[in-house]
């Protein structure tokens, strides 16, 4: 007889035995605009003062959220405002259908969201659209509200990556997942990795996908611009070449059409 508080065998095979691992990156990816300008119209006047914008410095961007934070707080935008403000940005197009799919194939794919964002803006936004449970892990900044109503940020770790900033290099939390899920399936790898994404920051971790791998830059956003220009200097981009397949979307049913495929492989 297994213990009590032991998972079912069945189940715990079923989690362990997914072929497709997904990652997703969260603004402008999951949801269709960035939530940190989503937050800044909780804002008195929707916007924020200059000395604020012009504070803001290229690669610091944990930073000056922080300073957006710490204003809204001054400013007494309570939590409810700036909840309201996250639960009003709508999903990019053809994601729901994205998440329909992974819904009715979760014996398939296991997803995990990778993001500069934070806790309370991804698991806020997540829960109201019902999506959190198709999501095995959140990676993103820990974020609180301390004691005066501020919503804190800090960074998700440190790293050596000089191509990131310094609080988050997504291909460092992609080669520690991936080795940590290995060990916990019994050293089963996944069969494909596929990492959904649209800013610069999703180039680093798109590097450490092999040839069997698929990255689907959002078209005409940054991420697609620099695998372009890296396409035509014969795929290489500033940190190695890229193994992986590139597949752009525009809508999440572009996405949707290649996992198809991808379900059918025996
Ligand atoms: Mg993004
Ligand atoms: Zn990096």
């Amino acid at each position: 007889m297994a213990a009590p508080n032991s998972a079912p065998p069945a189940q715990a095979a079923s989690a362990n035995s997914k072929r497709f691992l997904i990652l997703f990156d969260f603004d402008e990816t999951i949801i269709a605009e960035n939530s940190d300008d989503a937050v800044v119209r909780a804002a008195p006047g929707q916007r924020l003062p200059d000395r604020l914008t012009a504070a803001y410095r290229e690669g610091h961007y944990n930073e000056h959220m922080q300073r957006v934070l710490a204003y809204l707080a001054e400013q007494g935008v309570a939590e409810d405002a700036i909840r309201t403000a996250l639960e009003k940005i709508p999903p990019t197009p053809g994601l729901t259908a994205l998440f329909n799919f992974l819904r009715a194939h979760q014996q398939d794919y296991e997803a995990v969201v990778v993001s500069d964002a934070n806790t309370y803006f991804i698991e806020t936004w997540l829960r109201r659209f019902g999506a959190r449970p198709l999501f095995r892990q959140v990676f993103t900044n820990p974020a609180g509200f301390d004691a005066a109503g501020r919503l804190v940020l800090r960074p998700f770790h440190a790293h050596g990556c000089a191509r990131c900033p310094a609080n988050m290099c997504k291909q460092v939390i992609l080669r520690d997942y991936l080795a940590r899920r290995r060990e916990e399936r019994g050293g089963l790898a996944f069969r494909r990795v596929l990492y959904v994404g649209d800013g610069a920051n999703d180039v680093c971790p798109s590097l450490a996908l092999g040839p069997g791998d698929v990255v689907f830059p959002r078209r005409d956003f940054p991420m697609h611009r620099l695998l372009e220009a890296a396409a035509g200097a014969g795929g290489a981009v500033s940190g190695g070449p890229l193994k992986a397949q590139v597949v752009p979307w525009s809508s999440g049913e572009d996405v949707v059409a290649c996992l198809q495929t991808l379900v059918k492989e025996r």
